[in-house]
């Protein structure tokens, strides 16, 4: 079991009928009244190859005075506390409502992840809900029919990440022992072109940076469409929305995490929002496009997100923005160069791709990158040439001998990818220093020409 996911909504909406869909047995009762079922429920839930944990909190009666407006908030608050996602659910025929808004209050303040749910929205019945739906500020609206199992490959896609960030830590899963190792290779994808986009299987870009860093310029660019609105004010837009497009021939699916724009409510709470937004965008992603101004590059804020999408495990590419308005290119390049490499040394060797998204230059550069960062971060590299790899590197500068022992590298595998990652079974791991792998993995991206991904290497004992 991975994750836990809520079913939260106010009564009525669908919450009961999702949850016997997901659970695929009548634990709960469903029926037209609203109120029927009373307690959170808990299921083991599958949806194609995902499992999860559901909670179903149904069993709120509508909301009629106050006592009853605190029970249902008290049983949300509960499923919240229990979950590691909120599925908050409306009802598309009917629209946002009130109680929607209490609902999307209570998920705002205290939920750490939150996904919306219009249901009922079976043949185009919940389109006008759906688009309601965005002022719940809450994110892109996932069309589902809990009753005709409609949208259940969307509610699948937004749920699919969720899957890796609560697994057990990498460490812990890799082989303990040869067999295993072997074990773990074979299952490693062979088909060397089996993560090419499709229009099946898109791309996932994420596009994020500070406010006015002119993402959805630059969105609206790539998507050759003026669909969304830009303006020159800092933080008018906030929703992570996603949006299908062909680019240059590669299928992608595009996270704006700017998104959707409108006037905000609240103002104060806005800035909060759109960072959270854009570090929730990052876990749907394949390759994250840190978008900077060249004005004010390399800012806190760009470092953290930079920082949260390498540890992460995705794959990187460092946009810089505006370039048109740069008039000494070469130097400023340069000076753009050795800040990267001075203030996210955890992101050597990832591209630095200039853009102007307002006349469109350099985006053939950018989508170039883009597709290289991908294939490298799906990259698998033969057992044989990471171990002849190993031997020249302990050659030309042998680990340490801790109390007159060396330590020794005795085999290298790839035990996974996106991102890659490395076993190695050496003779007391732990005493291997930082530096010492820090060498090793800088020489695997070199050697192995990978840019632009995260690596990992993990160390095994081995007499
Ligand atoms: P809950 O109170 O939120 O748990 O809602 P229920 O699951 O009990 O559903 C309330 C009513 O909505 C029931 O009559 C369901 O049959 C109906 N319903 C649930 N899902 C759908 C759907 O996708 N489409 C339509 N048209 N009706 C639905
Ligand atoms: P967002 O908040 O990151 O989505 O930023 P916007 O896309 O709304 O852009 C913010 C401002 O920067 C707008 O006034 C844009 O016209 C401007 N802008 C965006 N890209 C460029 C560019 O490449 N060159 C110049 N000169 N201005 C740009």
């Amino acid at each position: 079991m991975t994750f836990t996911l809520a079913i939260v909504g106010r009564p009525n909406v669908g919450k009961s009928t999702l949850f016997n869909r997901l659970v695929g047995r009548r634990l709960a009762l469903v029926d037209d009244q609203p109120g029927v079922t009373r307690d959170l429920r808990e299921g083991d839930a599958k949806l194609f190859d995902l499992r999860f944990t559901v909670i179903d909190t149904a069993g709120l009666e509508e909301v009629t005075d106050d006592s009853l407006q605190g029970r249902m908030r008290r049983l949300t608050e509960r499923a919240v506390d229990m979950a590691d996602v909120c599925l908050f659910l409306i009802d598309g025929r009917v629209g946002v409502t009130p109680s929607d808004e209490v609902f999307a209050d209570i998920l705002r303040k205290k939920a750490a992840r939150v996904l919306l749910g219009v249901n009922k929205a079976e043949g185009k019945a919940g389109d006008a809900g759906a688009l309601e739906a965005y002022s719940l500020g809450l994110g892109e609206p996932i069309r589902l029919s809990a009753e005709h199992g409609e949208g259940m490959d969307d509610l699948y896609r937004a749920l699919k990440p969720f899957e890796a960030e609560f697994a057990p830590r990498e460490a812990e899963m890799l082989p303990e022992t040869d067999t295993d190792i072997s074990e773990a290779d074979a299952e490693l994808e062979v088909d060397e072109n089996a993560h090419r986009p499709t229009a099946a299987k898109p791309l996932q870009i994420a596009v994020i940076g500070r406010p006015n860093a002119g993402k959805s310029t630059l969105i609206n660019r790539i998507l050759g469409t003026d669909r969304m609105l830009t303006g020159p004010e800092a933080g008018i837009t906030r929703d992570a929305i996603s949006v299908r497009a062909d680019w240059m021939g590669t299928p992608i699916r595009i996270w704006d995490t700017a998104g959707m724009r409108k006037k905000a409510k609240v103002v104060d709470k806005l800035e909060k929002l759109s960072v959270a937004d854009g570090l929730r965008a990052v876990r749907f992603a394949e390759v994250v496009v840190v978008l900077l101004d060249v004005e004010i590059p390399f800012e806190v804020q760009d470092l953290r997100i930079a920082d949260f999408a390498e540890t992460e495990g995705r794959a990187v590419v460092v946009a810089v923005n505006k370039w048109d308005l740069e008039d000494d290119k070469q130097e400023k390049l340069a000076e753009l160069k050795e800040m990267f490499e001075r203030l996210l040394p955890q992101l050597r060797g990832a591209p630095l791709v200039t853009v102007s998204a307002k006349t469109g230059r350099g985006l053939d550069r950018l989508h170039d990158a883009i597709r290289r960062a991908h294939d490298v971060w799906n990259r698998r590299i033969p057992t044989a040439k990471l171990n002849t790899w190993l031997g020249a590197m302990t050659e030309a500068h042998p680990p340490p001998a801790p109390g007159g022992h060396r330590i020794k590298l005795r085999y290298m595998t790839q035990a996974k990818t996106r991102p890659p990652g490395f076993v190695i079974k050496c003779s007391r791991p732990d005493e291997l220093p930082e530096s010492y792998k820090r060498y090793l993995v800088n020489g695997l991206r070199d050697h192995f020409d990978m840019p632009g991904t995260p690596i990992r290497l993990f160390l095994r004992s081995q007499g």
